[in-house]
């Protein structure tokens, strides 16, 4: 069997994998990535947040994103029955980018993939890690081309960034149930030939249908729009016919969704992901560190993904790189628990988007701008300024907030 020695092993070439490759080569360490399928391929995960652009940069990748003319984002709009609250990223408390990008993500991650490779990272398509053995302080992973040739990787370091392949959550039996219930997505893009040049061109729309289904539009500068439904397996499957008859049921069944997209031709036949959500005992151990969505999944709704993708693998780049350079670091402290105070964050916002405390805010005639901002800063993946109280003190402080309002409410 073939066998080839790397610093470190990137398992999976999405965010995660390409830009804690990225970090890893800019030390001067050998790096390579596998990847089982072949780029472009589809995966979702569409609006990103102003937040993964410092991790974009520090990796590099600025210049080939902004080549490739991806639609910017520039903030996020809400809606509910006849209300509509516009979160707009240039009104935020926390000093961070006030925009980032909608993108299509087979396009997206090519194009960082392309970039990561053209830095020097040899990536390996279609290879899949079958297996892993660590050796004392080396590891040995076993990898399979399209041909069924499988041969071997000996690292100091793995780096995880599989996503929904979790591949050493299940090789190393660290996975966990999530806290979330089990809910579904429908999605596909859209032709999207008459859009008008408006607001909802540069931010994602969400609208909060019923308490547990919303559905999300996210326009692409080529003239496509990605919308999916979310909700309980039962709501996501309640219309007749094949999926695109389904999808389409829904298109006219929810009055926000706009008329012109009632006949749209659909990019691909609609996809369905059931129970996304998921967790893991720990994040990292000997030799092996996990990023991005091998570690934990919350929910779509504020579109974190990628978010916590680039933050966790930056750290884990500059963590891993420190450690080969000899200096001992204390993950539990600069990974696990700085990525849980961002991860615990979010995690009330979903919370309270479920139970309805954010729609009592976000649709209140009386909210003040400067909490307004705050919140802002939030949703645009700032969830590590604990000067932010929605961010230090989070589910009392959306908690009393939507408490508040709804007081104000029921006095007019
Ligand atoms: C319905 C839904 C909507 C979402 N919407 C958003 C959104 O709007 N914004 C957002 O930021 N996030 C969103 N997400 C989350 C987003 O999909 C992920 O958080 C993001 O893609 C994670 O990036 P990653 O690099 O960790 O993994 P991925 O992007 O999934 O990349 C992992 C790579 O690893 C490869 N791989 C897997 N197994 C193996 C193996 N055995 N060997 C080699 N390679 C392997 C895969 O082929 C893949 O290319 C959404 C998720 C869901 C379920």
């Amino acid at each position: 069997m073939n066998k080839e020695s790397v610093d470190v092993l990137v398992i999976g070439a999405g965010p995660s994998g390409t830009v804690a490759a990225s970090i890893i080569n800019k030390q001067g360490y050998k790096v390579k990535i596998v990847e089982k399928t072949l780029f472009p391929r589809f995966v979702i995960g569409e609006s990103l947040l102003p937040r993964c652009m410092e991790h974009f940069k520090a990796a590099g990748f600025m210049p080939a994103i902004e080549a490739a003319g991806f639609q910017k984002k520039y903030g996020a709009v809400f809606k509910m029955g006849e209300k509509q609250c516009d979160f707009d990223f240039s009104e935020q408390y926390t000093d961070g980018w006030k925009w980032t990008w909608q993108v299509p993500r087979d396009k997206f991650d090519k194009v960082i993939a392309d970039a990561v490779e053209e830095m020097g990272v040899p990536i390996d398509y279609l290879t899949t890690v079958t297996d892993v053995e660590f050796t004392g302080s080396n590891s040995i992973t076993t990898v399979e081309d399209k041909d069924g040739n499988r041969s071997q990787i000996e690292a100091k370091y793995i780096v995880d960034g599989s996503g929904y392949g979790r591949v050493l959550p299940r090789l190393l039996d660290l996975e966990e149930p999530s806290d979330f219930p089990v809910r579904a997505a429908m999605f596909t893009q859209i032709e999207d030939v008459n859009r008008p040049d408006n607001l909802e061109s540069n931010r994602i729309t969400v609208v909060a249908h019923t308490k547990d289904f919303w559905v999300w539009m996210i326009p692409f500068s080529n003239g496509e729009t990605s919308i999916g439904y979310v909700g309980y397996e039962k709501d996501i499957k309640k219309q007749n016919g094949n999926l695109e008859e389904q999808f389409r049921a829904f298109l006219k069944e929810i009055p926000q969704i706009p008329v012109r997209f009632h006949e749209s031709e659909f990019v691909f036949e609609p996809k369905q992901i059931m129970g996304y959500s998921a967790a893991v005992k720990q994040l990292y151990g000997d030799g092996y560190v996990l990023t991005g969505n091998s570690t934990e999944f919350l929910d779509p709704v504020f579109s974190s993904g990628v978010t916590f993708a680039t933050e966790s693998a930056r750290i884990a780049g500059e963590l891993i790189c420190k450690e080969l350079d000899g200096e001992p670091q204390n993950w539990e402290i600069d990974y696990t628990k700085h990525l849980m105070q961002g991860v615990d964050t979010f995690r009330t916002y979903v919370y309270g988007w479920y139970d309805g405390r954010l729609q009592s805010i976000f649709f209140s005639d009386h909210i003040e701008q400067g909490i307004k901002n705050k919140i802002c800063s939030v949703l645009a993946g700032y969830v590590w300024d604990k000067t932010n109280p929605f961010v230090r003190s989070h589910d009392k402080s959306i908690t009393n907030l939507s408490n508040f309002l709804k007081s104000k409410t029921t006095q007019v």
